[in-house]
Protein backbone atom coordinates (compact mmCIF):
# COMPACT_ATOMS: atom_id res chain seq x y z
CA UNK A 1 0.00 0.00 0.00
CA UNK A 2 3.26 2.22 0.22
CA UNK A 3 3.36 4.74 -2.30
CA UNK A 4 6.35 7.32 -3.40
CA UNK A 5 4.08 10.66 -2.95
CA UNK A 6 2.66 9.55 0.25
CA UNK A 7 6.19 8.94 1.29
CA UNK A 8 6.73 12.53 0.34
CA UNK A 9 3.36 14.06 1.93
CA UNK A 10 4.41 12.23 5.62
CA UNK A 11 8.49 13.11 5.07
CA UNK A 12 7.14 17.47 4.64
CA UNK A 13 4.70 16.42 7.70
CA UNK A 14 8.05 15.27 9.52
CA UNK A 15 10.20 18.18 8.50
CA UNK A 16 7.60 20.80 9.43
CA UNK A 17 7.39 18.56 12.95
CA UNK A 18 10.82 19.10 13.20
CA UNK A 19 10.79 22.85 12.54
CA UNK A 20 9.23 23.58 15.93
CA UNK A 21 10.28 20.25 17.90
CA UNK A 22 12.65 20.52 20.86
CA UNK A 23 15.53 18.13 20.51
CA UNK A 24 17.60 17.44 23.96
CA UNK A 25 20.66 15.99 24.09
CA UNK A 26 23.37 15.41 26.45
CA UNK A 27 26.55 15.35 25.18
CA UNK A 28 25.77 15.53 21.77
CA UNK A 29 28.85 15.26 20.12
CA UNK A 30 29.86 12.08 22.06
CA UNK A 31 27.06 9.98 20.63
CA UNK A 32 26.99 8.20 17.10
CA UNK A 33 23.47 8.18 15.21
CA UNK A 34 21.72 6.72 12.69
CA UNK A 35 18.94 7.66 10.39
CA UNK A 36 16.40 5.48 8.78
CA UNK A 37 14.50 5.21 5.99
CA UNK A 38 10.26 3.88 5.81
CA UNK A 39 11.77 0.46 4.99
CA UNK A 40 14.59 0.05 7.44
CA UNK A 41 15.05 1.44 10.67
CA UNK A 42 19.07 1.79 10.67
CA UNK A 43 20.11 2.55 7.46
CA UNK A 44 23.12 4.55 7.97
CA UNK A 45 25.03 4.86 11.11
CA UNK A 46 28.42 6.39 12.69
CA UNK A 47 26.73 9.90 12.07
CA UNK A 48 28.38 12.58 14.25
CA UNK A 49 26.94 15.98 15.51
CA UNK A 50 28.88 18.91 16.70
CA UNK A 51 25.58 20.59 18.63
CA UNK A 52 21.69 20.49 19.66
CA UNK A 53 21.67 23.12 16.43
CA UNK A 54 23.75 21.28 13.82
CA UNK A 55 21.37 17.75 14.95
CA UNK A 56 18.48 19.84 14.88
CA UNK A 57 19.41 21.32 11.05
CA UNK A 58 20.24 17.61 10.27
CA UNK A 59 16.34 16.80 10.88
CA UNK A 60 14.70 19.53 9.36
CA UNK A 61 17.21 18.94 5.93
CA UNK A 62 16.72 15.57 5.85
CA UNK A 63 12.96 14.19 7.90
CA UNK A 64 14.08 11.07 8.43
CA UNK A 65 11.45 8.49 9.02
CA UNK A 66 13.40 7.00 11.65
CA UNK A 67 16.40 8.71 13.84
CA UNK A 68 18.36 6.86 16.66
CA UNK A 69 21.54 7.62 19.14
CA UNK A 70 24.25 5.17 20.96
CA UNK A 71 23.28 5.18 24.77
CA UNK A 72 27.04 5.04 24.38
CA UNK A 73 29.42 7.82 24.67
CA UNK A 74 32.61 7.92 22.29
CA UNK A 75 35.46 9.94 21.29
CA UNK A 76 35.29 9.97 18.14
CA UNK A 77 31.27 9.09 17.41
CA UNK A 78 31.82 9.07 13.59
CA UNK A 79 34.91 6.67 13.93
CA UNK A 80 34.63 3.33 11.80
CA UNK A 81 34.69 0.35 12.95
CA UNK A 82 33.73 0.26 16.17
CA UNK A 83 37.27 0.08 17.92
CA UNK A 84 38.51 3.52 16.41
CA UNK A 85 35.29 5.56 18.15
CA UNK A 86 36.83 4.88 21.57
CA UNK A 87 34.10 4.16 23.65
CA UNK A 88 33.96 6.42 27.12
CA UNK A 89 30.94 4.76 29.05
CA UNK A 90 26.81 3.89 28.22
CA UNK A 91 24.00 4.54 29.72
CA UNK A 92 22.09 2.21 31.07
CA UNK A 93 19.33 1.82 28.99
CA UNK A 94 16.07 -0.60 30.02
CA UNK A 95 13.74 -1.62 26.72
CA UNK A 96 10.08 -2.44 26.87
CA UNK A 97 8.08 -3.81 24.35
CA UNK A 98 4.46 -4.77 24.69
CA UNK A 99 5.65 -7.40 21.83
CA UNK A 100 7.19 -9.61 24.80
CA UNK A 101 4.32 -9.39 26.75
CA UNK A 102 2.28 -12.17 27.60
CA UNK A 103 -1.26 -9.84 27.05
CA UNK A 104 -4.32 -11.85 26.44
CA UNK A 105 -6.05 -9.30 23.84
CA UNK A 106 -2.95 -10.26 21.15
CA UNK A 107 -4.81 -12.91 20.39
CA UNK A 108 -7.75 -10.74 19.65
CA UNK A 109 -5.63 -8.63 17.20
CA UNK A 110 -2.92 -8.81 14.61
CA UNK A 111 0.78 -9.25 15.67
CA UNK A 112 1.38 -5.70 14.06
CA UNK A 113 -1.49 -4.33 15.57
CA UNK A 114 -1.30 -2.30 18.97
CA UNK A 115 -4.47 -1.64 21.35
CA UNK A 116 -5.45 0.25 24.63
CA UNK A 117 -4.66 -2.90 26.56
CA UNK A 118 -0.98 -3.25 25.37
CA UNK A 119 -0.07 0.08 26.09
CA UNK A 120 -1.64 0.21 29.24
CA UNK A 121 0.28 -3.21 30.08
CA UNK A 122 3.47 -2.17 28.93
CA UNK A 123 3.30 1.14 30.59
CA UNK A 124 2.63 -0.65 33.97
CA UNK A 125 5.74 -2.78 33.31
CA UNK A 126 7.56 0.38 33.36
CA UNK A 127 5.91 1.87 36.18
CA UNK A 128 6.86 -1.25 37.71
CA UNK A 129 10.48 -1.13 36.84
CA UNK A 130 11.05 2.05 38.23
CA UNK A 131 9.18 1.98 41.00
CA UNK A 132 9.72 -1.81 42.05
CA UNK A 133 13.70 -2.24 41.26
CA UNK A 134 15.03 1.03 40.37
CA UNK A 135 14.37 3.55 42.53
CA UNK A 136 13.82 1.24 46.13
CA UNK A 137 17.02 -1.78 44.72
CA UNK A 138 18.84 0.09 42.95
CA UNK A 139 18.51 3.71 44.32
CA UNK A 140 18.70 5.57 41.74
CA UNK A 141 16.50 9.06 41.65
CA UNK A 142 13.56 10.23 39.21
CA UNK A 143 16.10 12.92 38.10
CA UNK A 144 18.63 10.29 36.91
CA UNK A 145 15.82 8.84 34.49
CA UNK A 146 15.29 9.23 31.07
CA UNK A 147 11.82 7.83 30.62
CA UNK A 148 10.91 7.48 27.07
CA UNK A 149 7.68 6.61 25.02
CA UNK A 150 9.40 4.34 22.05
CA UNK A 151 7.05 5.68 19.65
CA UNK A 152 5.22 2.67 18.83
CA UNK A 153 4.29 -0.18 21.31
CA UNK A 154 7.31 0.59 24.78
CA UNK A 155 8.75 2.66 26.65
CA UNK A 156 12.81 3.18 27.37
CA UNK A 157 14.50 3.57 30.49
CA UNK A 158 17.90 5.58 30.32
CA UNK A 159 19.50 6.05 33.52
CA UNK A 160 22.85 8.55 33.44
CA UNK A 161 23.98 8.56 36.32
CA UNK A 162 27.69 8.77 36.55
CA UNK A 163 28.33 5.56 38.42
CA UNK A 164 26.44 3.52 35.47
CA UNK A 165 28.50 4.60 32.60
CA UNK A 166 30.94 2.57 32.69
CA UNK A 167 30.10 -0.76 33.64
CA UNK A 168 31.00 -3.88 31.60
CA UNK A 169 28.35 -6.05 29.91
CA UNK A 170 28.63 -8.22 32.34
CA UNK A 171 27.75 -6.07 35.50
CA UNK A 172 24.97 -5.09 32.98
CA UNK A 173 23.70 -8.56 32.62
CA UNK A 174 23.81 -8.90 36.16
CA UNK A 175 20.93 -6.38 36.54
CA UNK A 176 18.91 -7.26 33.87
CA UNK A 177 18.89 -10.96 35.62
CA UNK A 178 17.76 -9.27 38.74
CA UNK A 179 14.92 -7.23 37.49
CA UNK A 180 13.69 -9.98 35.23
CA UNK A 181 13.46 -12.75 38.21
CA UNK A 182 16.61 -14.40 35.95
CA UNK A 183 18.53 -16.72 39.00
CA UNK A 184 16.51 -15.52 41.77
CA UNK A 185 15.02 -18.70 43.51
CA UNK A 186 12.07 -18.97 45.34
CA UNK A 187 13.30 -21.61 47.64
CA UNK A 188 16.00 -19.53 48.75
CA UNK A 189 12.86 -17.01 49.82
CA UNK A 190 10.66 -19.97 51.00
CA UNK A 191 12.99 -22.28 52.19
CA UNK A 192 10.73 -24.92 53.34
CA UNK A 193 8.25 -24.64 50.79
CA UNK A 194 8.85 -27.46 48.85
CA UNK A 195 8.68 -29.82 51.93
CA UNK A 196 5.21 -31.23 53.75
CA UNK A 197 3.57 -30.72 56.69
CA UNK A 198 6.76 -28.32 57.29
CA UNK A 199 5.82 -24.47 58.89
CA UNK A 200 6.43 -21.76 55.95
CA UNK A 201 8.74 -19.39 56.99
CA UNK A 202 9.33 -16.80 54.56
CA UNK A 203 10.54 -13.13 53.84
CA UNK A 204 9.49 -9.82 56.58
CA UNK A 205 8.28 -6.68 54.25
CA UNK A 206 11.30 -4.36 55.34
CA UNK A 207 13.65 -7.41 54.11
CA UNK A 208 15.97 -5.71 51.25
CA UNK A 209 15.56 -7.20 47.63
CA UNK A 210 13.51 -9.47 46.37
CA UNK A 211 12.67 -11.75 49.47
CA UNK A 212 10.89 -8.17 50.94
CA UNK A 213 9.75 -7.48 47.37
CA UNK A 214 7.53 -10.36 47.72
CA UNK A 215 6.32 -10.16 51.21
CA UNK A 216 5.62 -6.18 50.41
CA UNK A 217 3.53 -7.04 47.25
CA UNK A 218 2.18 -9.45 48.56
CA UNK A 219 0.47 -8.00 51.78
CA UNK A 220 -0.45 -5.52 49.49
CA UNK A 221 -2.27 -7.81 47.04
CA UNK A 222 -3.76 -9.26 50.33
CA UNK A 223 -5.72 -6.28 51.11
CA UNK A 224 -6.70 -5.41 47.90
CA UNK A 225 -8.78 -7.94 47.57
CA UNK A 226 -9.53 -11.94 46.48
CA UNK A 227 -9.28 -10.97 42.95
CA UNK A 228 -6.05 -9.82 43.29
CA UNK A 229 -4.71 -12.84 45.28
CA UNK A 230 -6.36 -14.91 42.32
CA UNK A 231 -4.64 -12.78 39.36
CA UNK A 232 -1.37 -14.52 41.58
CA UNK A 233 -2.70 -18.19 40.81
CA UNK A 234 -4.73 -18.68 44.11
CA UNK A 235 -7.86 -20.47 44.11
CA UNK A 236 -10.90 -18.76 44.40
CA UNK A 237 -11.97 -20.74 48.07
CA UNK A 238 -8.18 -19.93 49.08
CA UNK A 239 -8.08 -16.19 48.52
CA UNK A 240 -11.56 -15.26 50.03
CA UNK A 241 -9.86 -17.06 53.09
CA UNK A 242 -7.25 -15.28 53.15
CA UNK A 243 -9.10 -11.92 52.43
CA UNK A 244 -11.52 -12.52 55.26
CA UNK A 245 -8.02 -13.47 58.03
CA UNK A 246 -6.47 -10.71 56.24
CA UNK A 247 -5.25 -9.06 59.14
CA UNK A 248 -4.00 -12.01 60.86
CA UNK A 249 -2.33 -13.46 57.57
CA UNK A 250 -0.98 -9.84 57.39
CA UNK A 251 0.52 -10.04 61.05
CA UNK A 252 2.00 -13.09 60.25
CA UNK A 253 3.46 -12.18 57.30
CA UNK A 254 5.20 -8.96 59.20
CA UNK A 255 6.79 -11.38 61.30
CA UNK A 256 7.77 -13.85 59.10
CA UNK A 257 5.61 -16.54 59.50
CA UNK A 258 3.80 -17.77 56.41
CA UNK A 259 2.10 -20.40 58.08
CA UNK A 260 -1.56 -19.54 57.12
CA UNK A 261 -0.86 -19.34 53.31
CA UNK A 262 -1.69 -22.99 53.00
CA UNK A 263 -1.59 -23.57 49.35
CA UNK A 264 -1.21 -26.81 47.12
CA UNK A 265 2.28 -27.25 45.00
CA UNK A 266 3.63 -24.41 47.28
CA UNK A 267 7.13 -24.59 45.56
CA UNK A 268 5.56 -24.02 41.83
CA UNK A 269 3.18 -20.99 43.28
CA UNK A 270 6.19 -18.92 44.85
CA UNK A 271 8.33 -19.76 41.82
CA UNK A 272 5.14 -18.45 39.57
CA UNK A 273 4.60 -15.58 41.42
CA UNK A 274 8.15 -14.43 41.23
CA UNK A 275 7.87 -14.47 37.67
CA UNK A 276 4.94 -12.09 37.86
CA UNK A 277 6.38 -9.41 40.17
CA UNK A 278 9.23 -10.05 37.70
CA UNK A 279 9.87 -7.25 34.57
CA UNK A 280 9.88 -8.46 30.90
CA UNK A 281 12.40 -7.28 28.84
CA UNK A 282 12.58 -6.89 25.61
CA UNK A 283 15.03 -10.16 24.25
CA UNK A 284 16.00 -9.00 20.75
CA UNK A 285 17.81 -10.98 17.82
CA UNK A 286 20.30 -8.71 18.17
CA UNK A 287 20.62 -9.02 22.10
CA UNK A 288 19.15 -7.58 25.02
CA UNK A 289 19.11 -3.90 25.24
CA UNK A 290 20.31 -3.41 29.04
CA UNK A 291 24.02 -5.81 28.04
CA UNK A 292 24.51 -4.33 24.78
CA UNK A 293 26.89 -1.06 25.23
CA UNK A 294 27.06 0.28 22.02
CA UNK A 295 23.06 -0.08 21.23
CA UNK A 296 21.44 2.42 18.85
CA UNK A 297 17.94 3.39 20.30
CA UNK A 298 14.85 5.81 19.29
CA UNK A 299 16.15 9.25 19.85
CA UNK A 300 13.47 11.25 22.43
CA UNK A 301 10.83 13.51 20.89
CA UNK A 302 11.91 12.30 17.06
CA UNK A 303 8.95 10.63 15.00
CA UNK A 304 8.19 7.08 14.66
CA UNK A 305 8.19 6.01 11.35
CA UNK A 306 5.85 3.02 11.90
CA UNK A 307 3.31 5.25 13.57
CA UNK A 308 3.83 9.00 12.63
CA UNK A 309 3.59 9.16 16.49
CA UNK A 310 6.75 10.78 18.67
CA UNK A 311 8.96 9.26 20.57
CA UNK A 312 7.99 11.23 23.20
CA UNK A 313 10.20 11.90 26.69
CA UNK A 314 7.77 11.86 29.61
CA UNK A 315 8.78 14.35 32.16
CA UNK A 316 8.51 12.45 35.42
CA UNK A 317 7.22 9.45 36.53
CA UNK A 318 4.03 10.95 37.91
CA UNK A 319 3.35 12.21 34.46
CA UNK A 320 4.31 8.48 33.14
CA UNK A 321 1.37 7.68 35.29
CA UNK A 322 -1.19 9.61 33.19
CA UNK A 323 0.73 9.31 29.83
CA UNK A 324 -1.35 8.49 27.35
CA UNK A 325 0.99 7.91 24.11
CA UNK A 326 -2.25 8.07 21.23
CA UNK A 327 -3.22 11.17 22.94
CA UNK A 328 0.13 12.91 24.51
CA UNK A 329 2.42 11.75 21.47
CA UNK A 330 0.79 13.06 18.30
CA UNK A 331 3.05 14.73 16.27
CA UNK A 332 0.55 15.77 13.15
CA UNK A 333 -1.93 17.97 14.71
CA UNK A 334 -3.39 19.28 11.68
CA UNK A 335 -5.93 19.14 8.51
CA UNK A 336 -7.70 15.93 7.22
CA UNK A 337 -6.96 13.32 4.57
CA UNK A 338 -9.09 11.22 2.17
CA UNK A 339 -8.10 7.59 2.74
CA UNK A 340 -8.65 4.37 1.31
CA UNK A 341 -9.21 2.06 5.07
CA UNK A 342 -8.36 -1.96 5.12
CA UNK A 343 -8.42 -1.93 9.13
CA UNK A 344 -10.20 -4.66 10.88
CA UNK A 345 -9.60 -3.16 14.44
CA UNK A 346 -10.80 0.36 15.43
CA UNK A 347 -7.99 2.50 15.94
CA UNK A 348 -8.44 5.50 19.27
CA UNK A 349 -6.51 8.29 18.87
CA UNK A 350 -7.15 11.65 20.65
CA UNK A 351 -10.16 10.43 22.27
CA UNK A 352 -11.69 9.47 18.87
CA UNK A 353 -12.38 5.85 17.76
CA UNK A 354 -12.07 5.39 13.86
CA UNK A 355 -13.03 2.37 12.09
CA UNK A 356 -12.90 -0.78 11.79
CA UNK A 357 -12.88 0.12 7.92
CA UNK A 358 -13.09 -2.73 5.26
CA UNK A 359 -11.48 -1.00 1.90
CA UNK A 360 -14.32 2.23 1.88
CA UNK A 361 -12.74 6.25 1.43
CA UNK A 362 -13.02 8.10 4.21
CA UNK A 363 -11.80 11.40 5.22
CA UNK A 364 -9.68 11.31 8.57
CA UNK A 365 -7.82 13.68 10.81
CA UNK A 366 -4.04 13.73 9.46
CA UNK A 367 -2.95 11.60 12.40
CA UNK A 368 -5.14 8.81 12.03
CA UNK A 369 -4.90 8.91 8.14
CA UNK A 370 -0.94 8.66 8.71
CA UNK A 371 -1.05 6.15 11.66
CA UNK A 372 -3.21 3.68 9.04
CA UNK A 373 -0.83 4.34 5.80
CA UNK A 374 2.39 3.61 8.25
CA UNK A 375 1.02 0.33 9.40
CA UNK A 376 0.05 -0.48 6.05
CA UNK A 377 -4.00 -0.41 6.49
CA UNK A 378 -4.70 2.26 4.67
CA UNK A 379 -4.14 4.20 0.92
CA UNK A 380 -3.98 7.92 1.03
CA UNK A 381 -5.37 9.20 -1.94
CA UNK A 382 -5.36 13.21 -2.01
CA UNK A 383 -1.47 13.13 -0.50
CA UNK A 384 -0.82 16.31 -2.65
CA UNK A 385 -3.48 18.69 -1.46
CA UNK A 386 -2.55 18.69 2.29
CA UNK A 387 -1.99 22.15 3.93
ZN1 LIG B 1 -3.77 -5.42 22.61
Amino acid sequence: MRDESSDKMISSLIRDYYRRAVIDVDHVDKREFAYGTFESKIKVRHLSFGSIRELSRYLVDNAPPYLSYSSAYYEFPAGRPMEKKNWRGSELVFDLDATDMDIPCKKEHSKGWICKICLEAVKGEAIKLIEDFLIPDFGFSESEMIINFSGNRGYHIHINKEDVLGLDKNERKQISDYISGNGIDSEEIFPDSGKRGKRLIGPRPEEKGWPGKIAKNFVSKLNKGPEAMQALGMSKQMAEKLYKNRSLVEMGIRSGNWDMISIKNKSEFWKDVLKKEAVIQSDRIDGNVTNDTSHLIRLPNTIHGETGLIAKKVGSLSELHKFDPMKDAIAFEKGELRVCANAEHELEIKGEVFGPYRGEEVVLPVYAATYLYLKGLAHIINSTDIS
